[in-house]
């Protein structure tokens, strides 16, 4: 057989399995925005059946044979050899969890989510608990399959964010005690700024008209997406020429709406810039979580939360809801907007007080995987957690252990992407405006297109051809710094609290 139909052989193979995973995906869309109830236990098997096809793909001998062949093929592109070096790498992983393990799973986690909805409509974490208890027990069987050199966490973190360990997230978490302890401390002793102009009534209608706008400008190409309603906000792709987002919606607080969609807006600018070329291939993927996260963090942090963003859009948003914020200036908006308070739920926590909450979910998973909590155990170390970090102590499961639908999922790991892509961010958006001088003064004029192409050609064309750690020193000539975040916290607070 010749090379060019190995490759293309494989390219085939990998796509047939992107197709079922994409499908799976659309039913898992479906699940969380329109499907009935009653549907849930069928949509589960449904899921895991077409999991399981492209598991048995993606780990079975026709796709091992041609990678084998492909190996020793000397007349492949840069591209190719990386998409070819990538998937044998996937395909060990894969291979290391059986075909029933992989539908056990997708079916637990389908039984999981159902139940963790029905706790949270009860506000009762024992209605949760079993679910729990069983995803948990396939998780830890999960690391075992895959196997780790120090902790057990490890193989579950590596999922999300390749080379991430314990041994590398403690100084991370060590350095937000530290370092944004003080910062916080020195906030708390400024007069506080209040965000009573936030928490008016706001129709939901013009909330989201305004929230469509503002994605629209971000670039976000509505023939290739489009935004719906669920419980909790989440970006999903099916090709870069479908990539959907949610939001949710509180007419009494108008935080909650739009920066989850300019959120969701920047991990889904971030899934449609992805080569279209590459599709079901490494290459046609996103880098890392942590990456994933740098791009939803950049555009609702660093451009969504400036005040030059706000100096733009301030006048659209206030002829939308005149009664509410016809006397409110742009700079008292800005500061209700950037307030910073410990609160109970995470996503709608400040830039600051945000990463503690991660830190406790890191420190309670990690726990878990050492086996030093028991389920039934969980609600009670959350909340004394919550009040050794925060201060603050949750009054119900719902404002609690019962608000983040990951553990429902089984993804274990996650969590501490999320305080990865914040630094990541703000290095990355210094670096930008370092090689833009104009950038801010085009965030002040409503245009995002230089901001975006910025993106497009340094993280998103790439890939998964470089990881995290390697995307990071190529962008800014040195690894994740966490100096830049400080730089940046620092900066804006300083503004925000005088
Ligand atoms: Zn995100």
């Amino acid at each position: 057989m010749s090379t060019t139909n190995n490759y293309q052989q494989y390219t085939e193979i990998m796509q047939q399995a992107a197709d079922l995973n994409n499908a799976a995906a659309l039913l898992a869309w479906d699940q969380e925005v329109y499907m009935p109830a009653k549907g849930a236990t069928t949509r589960g098997r449904q899921i895991a059946t077409l999991s399981a096809m492209a598991h048995d793909i993606l780990t079975g001998d026709k796709l091992g044979q041609v990678l084998e062949r492909l190996h020793s093929d000397s007349t492949l592109t840069i591209n190719e050899k990386a998409n070819v070096k990538l998937s044998t790498e996937d395909m060990e992983r894969n291979k290391k969890l059986p075909t029933d393990f992989v539908a056990e799973i997708s079916n637990q986690s389908s039984v999981c989510f159902t139940a963790w909805l029905e706790a949270r409509k009860q506000n009762d974490f024992s209605l949760f608990a079993p679910a729990l208890s069983k995803m948990i027990a396939l998780k830890k069987q999960q690391a075992e399959l895959v196997g780790y050199a120090q902790h057990p966490y490890d193989a579950l973190l590596d999922e999300y964010e390749k080379g991430a360990s314990v041994a590398m997230l403690e100084p991370v978490f060590e350095s937000i005690q530290k370092e944004l302890y003080p910062i916080l401390q020195r906030i708390k002793e400024k007069p506080q700024v209040s965000d009573a102009c936030l928490l008016q009534h706001f129709p939901k209608d013009a909330q989201w008209e305004f929230s469509l706008e503002v994605l629209k400008a971000m670039g976000y190409d509505f023939d290739a997406g489009r935004q719906d309603i669920s419980e909790h906000p989440f970006t999903i792709s099916f090709s870069a020429d479908d990539v959907r987002v949610t939001t949710r919606v509180d007419e009494n607080n108008f935080a909650s709406l739009l920066w989850s969609s300019i959120h969701e807006g920047g991990h889904a600018l971030y899934e449609q810039g992805l080569p279209t070329q590459q599709y079901g291939l490494p290459l046609g993927s996103a880098c890392s979580l942590g990456i994933h996260e740098s791009q939803s963090r950049l555009w609702e942090n660093c451009v969504g939360r400036s005040l030059e963003f706000w100096e733009y859009f301030y006048p659209i948003l206030q002829k939308k809801f005149p009664q509410q914020l016809g006397n409110v200036d742009v700079k008292t908006f800005f500061k209700a907007i950037n307030q910073v308070a410990p609160s109970l739920i995470r996503t709608e926590a400040d830039e600051i007080t945000y990463h503690f909450h991660v830190l406790i979910r890191y420190k309670i998973e990690k726990m878990i995987f050492e086996g030093a909590v028991e389920v039934a155990d969980l609600p009670s170390l959350w909340n004394s957690m919550y009040e050794q970090y925060l201060g603050v102590k949750p009054p119900t499961d719902k404002e609690g252990i019962l608000q983040d639908v990951h553990w429902s999922h089984g993804s274990f790991g996650y969590f501490p992407t999320y305080s990865l892509g914040s630094f990541y961010a703000a290095q990355f958006w210094a670096v930008a405006q370092k090689s833009n001088p104009q950038l801010v003064a085009q965030v002040k004029a409503g245009q995002f297109y230089d901001l975006l192409q910025w993106l497009r050609t340094q993280v998103h064309a790439h890939g998964r051809k470089y990881t995290s750690e390697e995307l990071c020193e190529k962008i800014t000539g040195e690894k994740l710094n966490i100096q830049y975040f400080l730089d940046y916290v620092n900066k804006k607070y300083a503004l925000v609290y005088e």
